[in-house]
């Protein structure tokens, strides 16, 4: 990976138009009308020896879930981390994969984006309701999702709690996404993907300025 060349200067980081831009690639992809931006050889060898992705998505595994092609991005667009459920916690890989992408790259958004159908908020919700443990070391996906539901009635609007409850742990656990958004350099927002119209809902924006 390289770090960004994106001055802190640069007046053309918004953060705001910056989740625009990608709350509108949605909207091509979602309508059957996606440019595909940045795929030819020719951007890719633009790319070569820089990079300043203006997001960061974490995203869940899911096959059906794929963040470039939903959002109609490209090559050096996005800056992606992905695992079952989309959790935050744990051993803190994803937490500073997000934290590489903002102290590092400079990327302007930071995205939790959950999706309809999860197969790991099912295993949480299925877990609260009585299931046995998962083996191995899935259980922990199911631990660090648990706490977003709500324990009287864990299905309901699962994915959209946990979706906001990634948010919270994000906020509460980085001190470094804490700062950028106190001092304005990103906006934090969370989405959640149907897999029925190819929309991405979002279920947490950044406060009116
Ligand atoms: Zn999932």
């Amino acid at each position: 990976m390289t770090e960004s060349t994106r001055t802190p200067d640069d007046t053309s980081a918004d953060p705001r138009a910056a989740l625009e831009r990608l709350l509108e690639g949605n909207a091509r992809f979602a309508d059957d009308a996606p440019v595909h931006p940045n795929q030819s050889a020719g951007h890719r060898r633009i790319l070569t020896g820089r990079q300043s992705p203006f997001a960061v998505v974490l995203g869940c595994s899911d096959s059906r879930a794929s963040v470039e092609l939903l959002f109609d991005q490209g090559f050096g667009d996005l800056f992606v981390v992905r695992n079952a459920g989309q959790v935050v916690g744990g051993h803190g890989s994803a937490q500073a994969s997000i934290e590489f992408a903002v102290d590092k790259l400079g990327v302007q958004v930071v995205l939790v984006l959950g999706h309809e159908g999860c197969g790991a908020v099912a295993a949480t919700v299925a877990h609260l309701e009585g299931a046995e443990p998962l083996p191995g070391s899935m259980q922990v996906l199911v631990d660090l999702t648990a706490p977003h539901l709500d324990p009287a009635d864990p299905s309901s609007d699962a994915v959209e709690r946990h979706v906001r409850g990634a948010v919270a742990d994000l906020r509460g656990m980085s001190e470094i996404v804490a700062a950028a958004e106190a001092e304005g350099r990103i906006v934090v927002a969370g989405g959640v993907y149907s897999l029925h119209d190819g929309r991405v809902r979002a279920v947490e924006l950044p406060a009116p300025r």
